[in-house]
């Protein structure tokens, strides 16, 4: 499988292939999740970039980002199936921010405002700055990303647009493990107790999504929250409800409106998000 250090060797690479090209950014730590996207990037494009760098500037706590998860030697057998088509792309930092590991400043009005924005501050600039970067130095035709990730892949598109970067943003549904919880590099993480409390993540959330629960966005948080944190295991950090579209937090939820439940839970030190769509309310 080639590997490819520098984003120049990828360009020489290409320059006599020019061909369509799929990139799939990830940190590494790879899973059925990120498989899933390399699969359809490679149904979809000749050529196919997985990237495999820990962005230092989407972290906003240093010790989350000294423990993420490394395994370049995993990772590459996971991918070998694809080999034919897969070229890894491996940079150092200096690779992607040639002036130092800093975050560019963006503006994306409310949908970077919440969630993940207001818990981690700095989090979005980091990742649209890699992204901006990686988008112009591999300039794929193609890009794919997780819908569990779905804040993100807003602001990605936010990015698209203001930037005039041209790429196609593809969004992929999210893989989860046999009980529901949804596959993250930072499952690995967790300790057994931790690992069983967090299958509740997913179930409980099915039960809000499906309208099983008053149709009450506080009566729904509660909910959320005693079953996540029945075992004291896990710890809700933020459970809202927004709107597909502006991504601002709702207590009030009107009918014939598409929102989206996202949530954030900790294991300690260890963060777990996950999202569903709430089922269309039509009848009150
Ligand atoms: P990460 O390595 O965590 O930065 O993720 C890289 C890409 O894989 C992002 O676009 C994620 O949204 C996506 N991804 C991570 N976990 C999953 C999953 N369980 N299902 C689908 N996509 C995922």
């Amino acid at each position: 499988m080639l590997v490819f250090k520098a984003s120049e060797d990828i360009r020489v690479y290409f320059k006599s292939r020019r061909s369509s090209i799929g990139l799939v950014p990830t940190m590494g730590a790879l899973h059925q999740g990120h498989i899933s996207l390399v699969k359809k990037a490679c149904k979809e494009n000749k050529y196919v970039v997985v990237s495999i760098y820990i962005n230092p500037t989407q972290f906003n706590d240093d010790k989350d980002l000294e423990k993420y998860p490394v395994d370049l030697t995993k990772d590459q057998k996971l991918l070998s199936p694809y080999s034919n088509q897969i070229i890894i792309y491996s940079p150092e930092h200096k690779d992607l921010y040639p002036k130092g590991t800093q975050s560019n400043s963006y503006n994306f009005g409310s949908i970077s405002k919440y969630m993940e924005g207001a818990f981690r501050p700095g989090h979005f600039n980091g990742v649209a700055t890699v992204v901006e970067a990686l988008f112009k130095k591999i300039k794929p035709n193609r890009a794919y990303f997780g819908e569990k990730d779905f804040q993100q892949f807003q602001v990605i598109k936010a990015l698209n647009k203001q930037k005039k970067l041209g790429v196609k943003l593809i969004s992929c549904p999210i893989v989860r493990e046999k009980d529901g919880l949804a596959m993250s590099s930072r499952n690995q993480q967790l300790t057994s107790e931790q690992r069983v409390a967090a299958s509740e993540i997913y179930k409980s959330l099915q039960m809000i999504s499906s309208n099983q629960i008053e149709k009450n966005f506080f009566k729904m948080k509660q909910f959320f929250i005693d079953r996540v944190e029945r075992t004291q295991a896990l710890k809700v950090e933020y459970f809202c409800i927004a709107l597909d579209t502006d991504l601002i937090p709702r207590t009030k939820l009107e009918s014939k409106r598409n929102y989206r439940v996202f949530v954030a839970v900790l294991a300690e030190k260890t963060r777990l998000i996950d999202t569903v769509e709430l089922k269309r309310m039509d009848y009150f």
